[in-house]
């Protein structure tokens, strides 16, 4: 544990954490060396040193969503599935920066500052889970915990070549996640190797009483699945995400060498069509600015964090003043897209149309499904962006979400491996789609493609 914390110390310039909980980990270390000492058995993550977002409460400590409207809030309760980290002898090392409520793709836009790429600090390491990412590629956690409503696990990952999984919607609880869009909100985990990503779902997954969006299914035995290796399998990949014009073309042609490998070693590798690849982008921002339009209503300067100083206002002028002051730009800009989407005049030709496309896809990416193991896709169209060359074009910034928006429209398990260094030294990964609550082959074939 000491070392964890000196690590941390020796890599504050990334600023990957808001806040350490060093005495108390160091407190809880010392507590589980007394149980391995007095030959007590302990739970299946003891030791495991755990970061988590900072959407994520921890009862009795800070949870700020890396913004100012937040700042200075206590959680009352902690999430369910920082409940079972516990309750597994994990110990949480602290909370980990990222992007305003969890919108962005580059953990620029955060109340506590930007976060950087340790491979290359000119870089941002992608986000929103820039912090979650980074403490885990700088070896400052051995695992943590992220959040992913259209990428925000997997593009992170990618960019600091790690593991980044978003299982299927409903399978870990969502209570204690500050909401940014329900319908499309996961807890995802990051780690260096699929064996610890898996173990830390097995803790966290399953039903809760609190979610009522958790699903009752049983979660499997997800070791039982790594110890089955090398299978053949049939996977597909998406001819127009390979071919789309946005994918750099050295990383296309490593995806084409990679298909071919898979192939030579007896997989089944096939092209299919997928023609709605360019309305996903336009669908996932309609739909999760509606429901996060809805969902940050709360933050009204009365119920918590902050509230403007200013003085002798009228209720509804208060509230405003207080959301101007405590918002930042980004999140500013996705309440007044969601609002307009659901205003009377526009929800037919915006919102319901936006559904439409959900459907569309949903059924496209079942049907596929059912005839294949997996699907193959890049999990970002290029290498970690250089800091601040996407902040002045918010629509380049919403376009790199491309391939992943995918696998949360749908509800889908996916996870980003670490696949190959770019000329320019960087890391790019792929993405492995499977089947819903399929995290048992999915983690396995993740597994197999490794090595
Ligand atoms: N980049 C996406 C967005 O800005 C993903 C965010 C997320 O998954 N939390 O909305």
């Amino acid at each position: 544990m000491r070392q964890y914390l000196e690590r941390i110390e020796q890599f504050r310039h990334l600023n990957a954490f808001v806040e350490v909980f060093a005495e108390e980990a160091l407190e809880r270390a010392r507590s589980l060396d007394i149980r391995v000492r007095n030959g007590e058995k302990l739970g299946p993550l003891a030791g495991v040193v755990t970061g988590i977002k900072d959407v994520i409460c921890y009862r009795d400590h800070e949870v700020s969503a890396s913004s100012n409207i937040l700042k200075g809030f206590t959680s009352l309760y902690s999430a369910t599935a920082v409940e079972r980290l516990l309750e597994a002898d994990a110990v949480i090392i602290g909370n980990l920066n990222c992007d305003e409520f969890a919108m962005g793709s580059t953990n620029e836009n955060s109340a506590h500052g930007k976060v950087l790429n340790a491979l290359d600090t000119t870089r941002v390491p992608g986000g929103s889970s820039g912090g979650s990412a980074v403490a885990v590629q700088a070896d400052l956690c051995l695992v943590s915990l992220g959040s992913d409503t259209g990428g925000s696990v997997r593009q992170p990952a990618d960019f600091c070549g790690i593991i980044g999984l978003k299982p299927t919607y409903g399978r870990i609880s969502r209570h204690g996640l500050i909401a940014y869009a329900s319908s499309f909100d996961q807890i995802g985990i990051f780690g260096k190797n699929i064996a610890d990503v898996a173990a830390v779902l097995q803790v966290i997954a399953g039903p809760d009483t609190y979610d009522s969006t958790a699903s009752q299914r049983e979660v499997p035995d997800y070791q039982t699945y790594l110890n089955e290796g090398n299978k053949s399998y049939k996977i597909a990949y998406l001819k127009d995400a390979l071919h789309h014009e946005g994918l750099d073309p050295e990383m296309r042609a490593g995806y084409e060498q990679f298909f071919d490998n898979l192939k030579a070693e007896g997989h089944t590798v096939e092209a299919v069509n997928f023609d709605y690849l360019d309305y996903v982008v336009a669908a996932y921002y309609v739909l999760t600015t509606a429901e996060a339009s809805s969902n940050l209503s709360r933050f009204d300067g009365v119920k918590y964090g902050y509230r403007t100083p200013a003085a002798g206002l009228e209720l509804a002028d208060f509230y405003k003043k207080s959301r101007s002051e405590g918002f930042g730009k980004e999140v500013k800009r996705r309440i007044l897209l969601g609002t307009f989407v659901l205003s009377a005049g526009y929800y037919d030709a915006y919102f319901t149309k936006a559904q439409q496309v959900r459907r569309l896809v949903v059924e496209k990416m079942n049907g596929i499904l059912s005839c294949y193991d997996a699907i193959l896709l890049p999990t970002v169209p290029s290498t970690a962006f250089k800091i601040g060359e996407k902040m002045e074009d918010p629509i380049a910034m919403y376009l790199a979400d491309i391939y992943t928006v995918l696998a949360n429209l749908t509800g889908v398990p996916a996870v980003s491996i670490p696949l190959q260094r770019h000329s320019n030294g960087m890391p790019y990964g792929i993405q492995i789609i499977a089947k819903q609550f399929d995290e048992g082959h999915l983690l396995q074939i993740a597994n197999n493609l490794l090595q």
